[in-house]
């Protein structure tokens, strides 16, 4: 076994696995791109922790439009 695994590693930015070399003056992102978004991402505090919403939804149900109801009239 003479071969050589390049390393590959997740890229921060999007997920994807990219190679980890010196050639890569990415690394460990894939690319400028996402490099640079990721930065400003934090940069801006743009990183929300996901399943932190906290909404509850009510339901009223018993008002006005109930088609079996007729006016009295
Ligand atoms: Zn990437």
């Amino acid at each position: 076994m003479k071969h050589e695994r390049p390393l590959m590693v997740r890229c921060p930015g999007c997920g994807r696995s990219t190679r980890y070399d010196p050639r890569n003056r990415w690394r460990p992102f894939c690319s400028e791109r996402c490099k640079t978004s990721d930065l400003g991402a934090w940069a801006s505090d743009a990183y929300v922790i996901e399943g932190a919403s906290g909404e509850e939804t009510s339901s009223d149900a018993g008002e006005a439009g109930d088609p079996d109801r007729r006016p009295a009239g």
